[in-house]
């Protein structure tokens, strides 16, 4: 079709027979076709078959800085195209007059005042009525904003990628759905594999350890859009594997839609391997300690009674410094044996993990004043508590804590008071934190850490009784909880052990 498509431009001439009301029509549909060019936001511009410019619209005036007089006339080679860029426009001329278009063709043109500017043209053959090629229409987009953000994009691509193969790291990029768009060298030059093979799961299946369940964990988090994070062993091309730290993390866009996944692998596997032989040793440890502690009980046992038996039936005949000996026995035997005892109870602690659901403390509670009742009836305490909330602990655990922490409270006590102990609980964030006061001889400041330690004792046992064991027991259950424990105290005023919990 082809358009009047300025004011100025060559406007199709109807044949004389043609009647006034007809050639009034054609006016108007010229006038309307004219405004509707004028009005576009793109460079319209139409050519003869030579090059030679036939109309140029206000976009054009306002992209190129030339007028339609001074335009319309000139060749657009003359006036736009860029001397390198002249091929261009032989090739567009012989491409029209095959009767070919040419679509979205992005290039540079020049204007007025030398400046350049990215421009995508569609230029179409423009036929007579016979259907003969007699010119072109070109529709000229400034893509100038597009081709400068292209430009920022692809640099910060580059600034990205550069920065990705600097770390020790392997670095990769997905998609929402998981599909890899970029892998740093690090990880092809470890694994051999590029992005097209790491992107194929029957190769990258024979790099991953089956019992770590990476891409199980790794679809998971696909699906909930949560953050990826895991300890797993990727194979090297030398059919090694290694421990990697592997995290990814979901980018997402305005409308809050995970758009893209961006992820790293830290080799960790020399900590690893010396956590994974930690681990084993201490294991080994706590099964000999178990064993120790277990098998200790019996002979200690059979050492307690008849040294018992001992002095019952023989201590008139023996007197003196024999009997005074075999009270020495017996009283080691005793102590070995509450040792032995208290090592098996913080070896043994059950392992269960955090209930989903709270428990009310008040019953662990009541179960520790019950096992302490015979010490509350010697000293005369006072034990007094306020009302506990919820907690997601296990029953024993609670009561392992209350029971070490109000026994030592009534223990611990000054000869001047009569021992007084008090149990609370005050949220604090996301952590419930216990209180258990007392009123007795109190903690010096540099032993504040030291006291949770195992076999750490302030006092003889002939002052107070003891093996040591007790608040390293409640510290290991404490860690079990990722919580803490810790004392505030006044020596001679008392002490404060306080316990914070996830609530
Ligand atoms: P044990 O009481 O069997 O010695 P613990 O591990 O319970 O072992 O306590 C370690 C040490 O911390 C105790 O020997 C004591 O010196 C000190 N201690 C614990 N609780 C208190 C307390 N409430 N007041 C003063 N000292 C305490």
């Amino acid at each position: 079709m082809l358009l009047p498509l300025h004011s100025s431009s060559p406007v199709f001439r109807p044949e004389p027979l043609i009647d006034d009301e007809f050639l009034e029509k054609l006016r108007r549909r010229d006038a309307l076709l004219s405004a509707i060019v004028d009005s576009s936001d793109d460079a319209i511009v139409s050519k003869d078959l030579n090059g030679y410019i036939t109309s140029w619209n206000k976009s054009a005036e306002r992209l190129f800085g030339y007028t339609a007089d001074q335009a319309i006339g000139r060749t657009v080679a003359e006036l736009i195209i860029p001397a390198d860029r002249q091929d261009e426009e032989v090739d567009i001329l012989s491409r029209l007059r095959r009767g070919e278009r040419v679509d979205h063709f992005e290039t540079v043109r020049k204007c007025r005042d030398g400046r350049l500017i990215d421009l995508s043209l569609t230029i179409s053959p423009v036929r007579d009525p016979s259907g003969k090629i007699i010119g072109a229409s070109k529709i000229a987009r400034d893509i100038s904003e597009r081709k400068l953000a292209e430009g920022r994009l692809r640099r910060s691509e580059e600034r990205f990628r550069q920065l990705a193969e600097v770390g020790p790291q392997f670095v990769w990029l997905s998609g929402p759905r998981g599909e890899l768009e970029f892998v740093n060298q690090r990880w092809v030059d470890f694994s051999g594999l590029d992005l097209e093979a790491t992107n194929d799961p029957s190769k990258l299946r024979l790099h991953i350890h089956p019992e770590d369940r990476l891409l199980e964990h790794w679809e998971r988090c696909l699906a909930t859009g949560t953050p990826f994070e895991l300890e797993a062993r990727l194979r090297g091309k030398d059919g090694e594997f290694r421990w990697f730290m592997m995290r990814s993390v979901p980018v997402r866009d305005d409308k809050g839609q995970v758009w893209r996944w961006f992820g790293t692998s830290t080799d960790i596997h020399e900590n690893k391997i010396l956590q994974l032989e930690l681990q084993k040793a201490n294991k080994d440890l706590e099964q000999f300690a178990y064993s120790a502690s277990h098998d200790l009980q019996e002979p200690l046992r059979t050492m307690k009674i008849y040294s018992q038996l001992l002095s019952m039936k023989y201590r008139p005949q023996l007197g003196g410094e024999a009997a005074e000996f075999l009270d020495y026995v017996t009283s080691a035997a005793n102590r070995m044996e509450m040792l032995v005892r208290d090592l098996f109870a913080y070896i043994q602690l059950p392992q269960e993990g955090i209930p989903s659901e709270p428990i009310d403390p008040q019953e662990p509670l009541a179960s520790a004043l019950a096992d302490l009742a015979g010490a509350i009836a010697q000293s005369g305490a006072r034990v007094t508590f306020d009302s506990l909330p919820p907690v997601r602990m296990q029953r024993t655990h609670l009561k392992q804590l209350f029971q070490n922490l109000i026994g030592n409270g009534i223990k611990y006590c000054s000869t001047e008071r009569v021992p007084a102990v008090h149990v609370s609980c005050e949220p604090d964030g996301s952590m419930l934190v216990f209180t258990v006061s007392d009123n007795g001889i109190g903690i010096e400041n540099q032993y504040k850490e030291q006291i949770f330690g195992l076999f750490t004792r302030l006092h003889s046992s002939e002052a107070y009784s003891g093996t040591g064991i007790g608040l390293a027991i409640c510290q290991r259950i404490v860690d079990r909880y990722h919580g803490r424990i810790w004392v505030d105290s006044e020596p001679g005023r008392g002490s404060c052990f306080r316990f914070a919990v996830p609530a």
